[in-house]
């Protein structure tokens, strides 16, 4: 570290200038604290900044400045820290725990502090979530100097009256993934060609994190460490304002909020936050950027209700979430139709917003106080005002899925009790009662095609988590973590056999994993009822028989697998004696049939959806525990794909040729299994590879259209797409896809217009959706009537003595769909099994 340091000192002389570009304004600095360019041995600018070195500047502050100090709040799935670093007075620093203190007494509905004005304000300066927006980043560094090292009296008057934390980069895999582009591709002299490729990422690009999800929409759904950690830290520290930094394309100018009116129409906001305080802090940024001279506009577009975002989530905790967007040079320079944009220059406007919202948060300190303290005291008022007292959920089979549901409520500092042996309660008075209705409530109005994301986020249809609100309700015990959610009786000894639920969300894990210890393990294609050492017990369809007699292992160490199996996945396990059942088929009925293991692969690569694609293998790496071969596209037609019984295609745009296409079917005639997913079903019907079909509205094509005028089409047509909405298909149950359900009406997520028709063949239309579908979200008329409910969500189409599964909607949506992962896991661990009659 030393030695780095010393050895670039050398260098920043020559680049004085390019520092002056962005500090200037906040001479003079502490001499001892090295500056960005100091310690990095460039001008910032002049490359994309790595993350290990974001994070060594900041140690380095941590070390050298009596304002600053560093913490680790977690790391990426690729082991990155999630770094954040506290910017205040030595003053404030060494007193931060009382402030601290006197900051939460403003959340907390119960107290009525009123020193609005004597308490510094909070605010949380947060960074590149999408890792290829790379200018925030570098403007984090610039930011982090300037409060650390500046001695101009207007930020030592930030300083005292703000507590700054500041976090570089939220998505550092991702941010990692294109430094490493931008870099190699840079030339010297730089080139501006948009052509040339240090413009052009190659897939699946820097945008993602690990598993290509985009960390901007996992704030509600908590899926990612990333998120996890933030979640961790901002319920710790309630900030007042929180900012949002991101790139937009390139030919633009710069956005910031307030955002389009109709996308902020939130009915479980305050008005005041989009009305009165984005304008408020909107003024401010005006007149920064003016002065400065950068173009930039507001209002026009992007929404900020899908409670998600960066720029949402803290809406909805009482602070002032705030979304920012620069036209990206992405690369060094770039022509654009604005004339060409330079990364400094991008970095300039992002730096000049950073310190822009310090001064407006300061200088209305008591509003942000006040209107904090308000938002939690609303809370309760409107709590009490509803009908609904709580909300009563739990399931009878299934306590993993339960224990993941209640994972996201206390995170979000739910409050859960536990009222019943399987059934649990949400209050709706209290604090979080707008997190509450988050994950509750629908909408079928409000909620307009205008929003830039999904238009459904009651996430307890995400888990097929069965809830009634009720005007009554008793508290039982609090729930305070849920470690002992998922218990199981420990499974007894057996010298003939087990019998494990497939009712368990776990269940496809622990299949897993004693197939790869060796076992042979059947499943039940018909229910039946046995005696079992806990008593008599009905097993429904897909429960797994291990039979020990069978097997290659002694039955004490069958024994000792199951318990190891037990012990990670806490699924239920009961051990028989008998295979005579006392109802329903017996253990050795040919409705009870050996499984193969899967070996899975999925062709990856450009022209795939990698949100889809990360989604699979998100859940099959960090659930199930087993791996998939990722097949890159350029290789596919070359791949051997006799190595592999089951191939998953996600949505994507494949241009197969004959040759390809040829082998493609002759895999799956041979027996295989393909699972295509959205797009993919799509393209699976239009190049004829299964006997299916798309639903078709015949459309009267002599009569000329309705004139509209030219300036609302853009609006017109984004009303037809599918943004993301909920709906309940109807499954069947006995169909292996449908195992382990006990209820045939289900939610699945819809975000595309593939319109399944029920298949001709009778036994092929898995789950197709109700008459009533509509739970919650956005969607037009004619698309709800003509096209979704005569439509099929999952078909099974036989090919040979292979099979095609054609979802016709995503069943793993953002790593979320609890409900729905076991549609496809029952694909990829039954599919094999599934023989469609012809
Ligand atoms: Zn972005």
């Amino acid at each position: 570290m030393q030695k780095i340091f010393c050895l670039f000192l050398l260098c920043c002389i020559t680049s004085l200038q390019g520092q002056e570009y962005f500090l200037k304004k906040y001479e003079p600095f502490q001499e001892n604290i090295p500056s960005p360019e100091e310690f990095l041995g460039y001008g910032i600018g002049e490359r994309h900044t790595r993350h290990d070195l974001i994070v060594a500047y900041f140690k380095k502050l941590a070390e050298v400045s009596e304002r600053v100090t560093f913490y680790e709040y977690g790391k990426t799935h690729e082991g990155r820290i999630l770094s954040m670093l506290t910017v205040t007075t030595p003053e404030n620093l060494n007193n931060l725990e009382a402030l601290k203190a006197e900051h939460l007494a403003f959340t907390d509905p119960q107290r009525t502090p009123s020193n609005y004005d004597e308490v510094p304000v909070f605010i949380n300066l947060a960074y590149n979530v999408h890792g290829n927006e790379p200018s925030s980043s570098e403007a984090a560094l610039l930011s982090a100097y300037t409060l650390a090292a500046s001695n101009a009296p207007e930020i030592l008057r930030y300083l005292r009256n703000a507590v700054i934390f500041i976090d570089p980069a939220i998505n550092p895999d991702g941010r990692d993934r294109h430094t490493q582009w931008a870099n190699t591709y840079q030339g010297s002299p730089l080139v501006a060609d948009p052509q040339d490729a240090e413009h052009d990422e190659y897939w699946p690009g820097g945008r993602t994190n690990h598993y290509w999800f985009d960390l901007n929409r996992d704030w509600l759904l908590a899926i990612n460490p990333e998120s996890r950690g933030k979640l961790g830290w901002y319920h710790e520290w309630y900030p007042n304002v929180v900012t949002d930094f991101h790139e937009m394309g390139s030919q633009s100018t710069y956005f910031f909020e307030p955002m389009k009116t109709n996308g902020s129409l939130d009915p479980i906001m305050p008005k005041e936050n989009y009305e009165d305080l984005n304008s408020m802090f909107g003024a401010y940024y005006a007149k920064a950027l003016d002065s400065i001279g950068s173009l930039y506009f507001t209002k026009e577009v992007f929404d900020g209700t899908y409670p998600g975002y960066g720029s949402s989530y803290p809406d909805l905790q009482g602070g002032l979430g705030l979304l920012f967007e620069q036209a990206s040079s992405r690369g060094h320079k770039q022509t654009t139709a604005f004339g060409e944009i330079t990364f400094p220059f991008t970095i300039r406007n992002q730096f000049t917003s950073s310190i822009t919202t310090v001064r407006a948060a300061v200088e209305n300190k008591t509003y942000l106080r006040k209107y904090q303290q308000d938002f939690f005291k609303s809370a309760l008022t409107n709590a009490n005002k509803s009908s609904i007292k709580a909300y009563k959920f739990g399931d009878n089979y299934d306590q993993n899925r339960v224990k993941a549901f209640i994972d996201k409520l206390l995170l979000h500092k739910i409050k859960v009790y536990k009222d019943g042996d399987k059934s649990y309660v949400v209050p709706t008075n209290q604090p979080q009662y707008r997190m509450v209705q988050t994950m509750f409530e629908t909408y079928t109005k409000y909620r307009d095609s205008v929003y830039y994301d999904a238009s459904a986020w009651s996430v307890a249809n995400f888990y097929n988590i069965a809830y009634t609100a009720v005007s009554k309700a008793n508290l039982g015990t609090a729930v305070l973590s849920t470690d002992d959610l998922a218990m199981v009786s420990a499974v007894q000894r057996s010298n003939y056999a087990y019998l494990i639920d497939w009712d368990d969300y776990n269940a496809p894990a622990v299949l897993n994993y004693l197939q790869k210890n060796g076992l042979v393990l059947s499943a039940a294609f018909k229910p039946f009822t046995s005696k079992t050492s806990s008593g008599n017990r009905s097993f429904n369809y897909g429960t797994l028989l291990v039979p020990v007699e069978l097997q290659k292992k002694s039955s004490e160490e069958v024994f000792e697998l199951l318990k190891e199996a037990q012990t990670k996945f806490k699924v239920p396990m009961y051990a028989v004696s008998s295979g005579f059942n006392l109802m329903g088929v017996d253990l050795g009925s040919r409705f009870v049939q050996p499984v193969t293991a899967p070996k899975a692969a999925m062709i990856i690569g450009e022209g795939v959806r990698s949100y889809e694609a990360g989604e699979v293998w998100h859940l099959l790496d960090t659930r199930v525990h087993m791996p998939i071969t990722k097949i890159p596209m350029r290789n596919f037609a070359g791949a051997d794909l006799d190595k592999y019984n089951s191939l998953v295609m996600v949505s994507g745009s494949y241009s197969f040729n004959e040759k390809t296409m040829g082998k493609l079917k002759a895999w799956v005639e041979k027996g295989n299994t393909l699972i295509t997913i959205g797009g993919a079903s799509k393209w699976a019907i239009d190049k004829k590879l299964v006997k299916e079909s798309l639903i078709k509205v015949d459309k009267d094509s002599t009569k000329s259209a309705e004139r509209k005028p030219y300036v609302d089409a853009g609006e017109n047509l984004g009303k037809e797409s599918v943004g993301g909405i909920i709906v309940r298909a109807q499954l069947d149950l006995t169909h292996p896809l449908g195992f382990g359900y006990r209820n045939e009406i289900i939610p699945v997520y819809k975000n595309n217009s593939v319109w399944l028709s029920p298949s001709k063949n009778e036994y092929s239309t898995v789950a197709k959706y109700t008459a009533q579908p509509l739970i919650d979200g956005f969607i037009t008329d004619t698309n709800r009537d003509e096209y979704l409910k005569p439509s099929a969500s999952l078909l099974v189409s036989p090919l040979g003595s292979g099979r095609v599964v054609l979802f016709a909607d995503n069943p793993n949506f953002r790593g979320s769909w609890y409900g729905t992962n076991k549609l496809f896991l029952n694909a990829l661990f039954l599919g094999n099994h599934i023989n469609v009659p012809k």
